[in-house]
């Protein structure tokens, strides 16, 4: 039976069965008015859609309950995480790109691909992401971790930024480091990637070795960057994110 994410703004409708958290199959939720329906593909041979609804209540249904989605990611797993990312990114664009940017004229969706197009001047529109790239930077023993002061109190993570027009990810690397903590950094490796959908990035993620520089953080995005030894930690991000894989590895080594 296909699962149904069934958006409402951040949040997730959930259906709790046996004391666990579940993505309701159609029979559960086939008294909703869903207007459109969004295939986001396919879990274990399950399809997949999504849909959003106006209101966040269901009323007289105990057993329905809506969570964001950061914690249902962390609830359900990774493989969830990418579902729920891709569907309230596709909602979004859908519902945020209707009109021709060029000339004016309303768009419409492609049967055959995953996109929008104008009949009036024929321009093609696809999802935008913005990619970012996200890097550890090790020096000896040390990994190099900085408070974003849109953090909660506490919480440090790796360096993190959006990718420039015409930059390649390794200079983006090299120019995101230096403007928020002031260090020149070499050695940088490809480590992985992640879609992050808030609200419509891909995080690239690289390790690198510290150059030479002393920190000096930026003081508008980063309020503060230490270098910290495996023992001496403080407060990391979750391990959904590609920034605790990150850090994983450094405590691997
Ligand atoms: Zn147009």
């Amino acid at each position: 039976m296909d699962l149904w994410f069934v958006f409402n703004d951040d949040k997730v409708l959930t259906y709790k069965e046996n004391e666990e958290v579940h993505i309701p199959t159609y029979d559960k939720i086939d008294f909703l008015d869903i207007k459109e329906e969004y295939y986001i593909g396919s879990l274990k041979g399950t399809e997949c859609y999504a849909c959003e609804i106006s209101e966040d209540k269901i009323y007289n249904k105990p057993y329905f309950e809506f969570i964001d989605i950061r914690s249902l990611g962390i609830i359900l797993g990774e493989r969830f995480f990418l579902l729920l990312g891709r569907g309230k990114q596709i909602i979004n664009w859908d519902k945020n790109n209707r009109f021709c940017g060029k000339c004016g004229s309303e768009i419409h969706k492609l049967d055959n691909e995953r996109a929008k197009k104008c009949d009036a001047c024929g321009t093609t529109y696809y999802p935008q992401l913005s990619p970012a790239i996200i890097v550890s930077v090790i020096k000896g023993e040390e990994i190099l971790l900085a408070h974003n002061l849109n953090f909660k109190e506490g919480l440090f993570s790796v360096i993190a930024g959006f990718v420039e027009a015409g930059e390649t990810f390794e200079e983006s690397v090299k120019r995101e480091v230096m403007e928020e903590v002031g260090i020149k950094v070499n050695n940088i490796k490809y480590f992985g990637n992640q879609p992050w959908p808030f609200p419509n990035s891909v995080m690239i993620g690289f390790t690198a070795e510290y150059e030479s520089g002393e920190i000096k953080v930026d003081g508008t995005e980063i309020g503060e960057a230490k270098w910290f030894k495996k023992d001496k930690l403080p407060d990391i991000p979750n391990n959904l994110s590609i920034a605790r894989k990150l850090i994983d590895e450094f405590l691997r080594s």
